[in-house]
């Protein structure tokens, strides 16, 4: 093979895991602000719960006062009987205490399911508490685990990039700046192989005198459609690099 093709074909791989590398990168922003969402669903669950729970407490107060209200009526009634001197007077006094008594128990009742309720609200507080401590443990380790991510990609790309330098100091100034312009112009995709009789990248169908010569290996052949290098990739290889084959669909 051309040394000139060897050297660009490798620069092309080392381009593409650069590319894919930064862009797994470029994706953790976005990873880490979700986990914070995450954190954040939790806690409005619990405070929603706590709004439930101090309005029960309030409905409670409100009844316990209208409550005591009654009582104070009922002791007066109380006082009362003894300076009634009509049995008419009496039996007015004593449907009044009636009614009172009534409408206690109404209110007292009300009271009780207002406290069963509370029950069961304090029961899901503790379900929504623990929520968020779960939800903050998890988000814990999984920013522990993006940092990792975070370190590994960029150790990574450090090796690319040193790779790449001593690799491109291979290649005649001319045909490294041509080889980058196409980089820029060509999302990224420079160098593309043969693909039957198309180009790996745009698929357009090249001339058979285009595909013969690519088919040797020998020289530098661009794409009459796109522009980029081409090469033939080894015929018997059952494509071990999965890589290069997605890199060359993204054209
Ligand atoms: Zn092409």
């Amino acid at each position: 093979m051309n040394p000139a093709l060897e050297t660009l074909i490798a620069l092309q791989q080392l381009d593409s895991a650069a590319e894919t590398a930064r862009r797994r990168l470029n994706e953790l922003p976005a990873a880490a602000t979700a986990l914070d969402e995450r954190i954040a669903a939790a806690e409005a669950a619990l405070s929603a719960v706590d709004q439930r729970a101090a309005d029960n407490q309030a409905r409670r107060h409100a009844l316990e006062k209208e409550v005591a209200v009654i009582d104070g009526r009922l002791a007066r009634f109380e006082e009362h009987k003894a300076s009634v001197k009509t049995n008419q007077e009496y039996t007015a006094l004593l449907h009044e205490i009636e009614i009172a008594r009534g409408s206690k128990d109404a209110l007292e009742e009300q009271i009780l399911i207002l406290l069963e309720e509370a029950d069961m609200i304090a029961a899901e507080r503790e379900n929504a508490r623990q929520a968020v401590d779960a939800a903050k443990h998890e988000v814990e380790a999984a920013r522990r685990e993006l940092a990792t991510k975070q370190a590994a990609l960029e150790a990574e790309l450090g090796r690319l990039a040193e790779a790449r330098q001593a690799r491109a100091a291979e290649l005649e100034p001319a045909l490294l700046y041509r080889y980058e312009q196409l980089l820029r112009q060509r999302r990224m995709i420079a160098v593309a192989p043969l693909d039957g009789d198309v180009c790996g990248a745009c698929h357009v169908r090249l001339r058979p005198v285009v595909t013969q010569h690519v088919r040797q290996n020998d020289q530098i052949v661009t794409c009459d459609n796109c522009q980029r290098i081409l090469y033939a990739p080894p015929k018997a290889d059952p494509r071990p690099d999965s890589d290069s084959s997605n890199s060359s669909a993204q054209a």
